[in-house]
């Protein structure tokens, strides 16, 4: 999966056009191909960055991609590693077929047709269609139901059942669910039976007849008889009921859980609509998500990142050892492997990555600093006069490359 463009880029979503350009510059310089020859991960990061540069520095492109997500700006399938065919579409129709084959749904809610949006309008609102779905059957379908489900980071990682109590219309007891006390009905008498009714409307181009639901009985054809007194003959009651949700690993903000059949029930008899679960992901105090990885930022003691050390580091699911290696320097990136987020489809998970971080300490005892003083004039403790690692001459490179 795409990462997200922001966190690519390692700014705030309301990071401005300065901001943007500079984290990619400092980005491109580090991955750029000179500096990395013969190097598969550093190129594809340096494309990665490219990419995210292009749409975010552009204004039209970063509305659209902060309204629509990667489909909003058609981002190159290629650099996703797909196939191509289908285009970004493709993505979000098979987290859906994902979820719907986990529920056991039909051909879900992904509207495919002929646009590669289908099943996108679902996600960003609008598209949960309401009540009043008329059925032959019986009553009316219930509307469908939604609900949003916060998840920490931890949940998320390893998939989590929730059970959640929720409120929504039950059928009635006392007449199971027919809207009479009696269990009777009659045909209706303003529609005969039909559930629809003309009307004729006279304008200035002549007469039209218009076919709409009959107003008596809404469309069903009969209305109840000896209506029950504890649900107003609608057969439908406020009522609760406990749900237990299976939250598959990997799921993202705004990904949704259609459960067929566990909205809102339909009056007198309708069928049931669905509940639709959308998912919010819990900001995490520790860690970054990064697609499937996670990104802890670590600050280490001088004297550990030149000499090496072990030190337990927090993960998703329990401590672990991390070597620090000799000489590691300030944002080294070191992976811990499957640490990060269960992928949501097929095994596996992503990495954690601890991104290092000097330790300065700012209070220090006198003895403290009188080894310090000692340990500065010490040759080889502080950078000499044209060394290539010092910020000048990164600077004048930077210039190299962007002039
Ligand atoms: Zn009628
Ligand atoms: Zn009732």
């Amino acid at each position: 999966m795409k990462r997200d463009y922001y966190e690519v880029l390692g700014v705030g979503r309301s990071a401005d056009k300065d901001e943007i350009k500079k984290a990619y510059r400092k980005l491109a310089l580090k991955f750029h191909p000179d500096k990395n020859p013969d190097n598969k991960e550093a190129e594809e990061k340096f494309k990665e960055v490219n990419e995210a540069y292009e749409v975010l520095s552009n204004d039209d492109k970063r509305r659209r991609y902060d309204q629509f997500g990667h489909a909003g700006v058609g981002s190159s399938a290629a650099s996703s590693g797909g196939a191509g065919a289908g285009g970004y579409g493709a993505d979000f129709n098979d987290i859906f077929s994902a979820f719907n084959d986990m529920f056991g749904g039909g051909g879900g809610r992904a509207r495919g047709g002929g646009s590669p949006f289908g099943g996108f309008e679902d996600v960003f609102g609008g598209g949960f269609s309401g009540g009043g779905r008329r059925t032959r059957q019986a009553g009316i379908q219930g509307t469908d139901l939604k609900i949003r489900l916060k998840l920490t980071l931890e949940e998320i990682a390893r998939g989590v059942e929730k059970t959640l109590k929720i409120k929504k219309q039950v059928a009635c007891q006392e007449c199971n669910g027919s809207g009479s006390k009696s269990g009777k009905t009659e045909t209706c008498q303003t529609c005969h039976g039909a559930g629809e009714v003309r009307q004729a409307s006279k304008t200035m181009f002549g007469q039209f007849v218009n076919i709409v639901a009959c107003p008596t009985c809404g469309g069903e054809g009969h209305v109840v008889k000896d209506r029950c007194p504890s649900c107003y003959g609608e057969g439908i009651k406020q009522g609760e009921v406990t749900v237990k949700i299976n939250v598959p690993a990997g799921v993202q903000d705004s990904n949704y859980l259609t459960l067929r059949g566990q909205g809102n029930t339909g009056p007198r008899g309708g069928a049931s609509g669905d509940l639709i679960v959308i998912i919010e992901e819990k900001p995490h105090e520790v860690f970054h998500r990064n697609g499937d990885d996670v990104i802890l930022d670590l600050a280490v003691g001088f004297p550990d990142l030149v000499l090496g050390t072990k030190i337990d580091v927090p993960t998703l699911d329990g401590t672990v050892k991390l070597t620090i290696p000799a000489a590691t320097q300030p944002n080294t990136m070191l992976r811990i492997a499957g640490k990060g987020i269960g992928h949501l489809k097929g095994g596996g998970a992503g990495d954690q990555y601890v991104r290092v971080n000097v330790f300065v300490p700012k209070e220090l005892s006198v003895k403290e600093k009188e080894q310090l003083r000692e340990l500065r004039n010490s040759p080889g403790i502080t950078p000499a006069a044209g060394d290539p690692e010092t910020e000048k001459s990164i600077f004048e490179k930077a210039k190299d490359l962007f002039s």
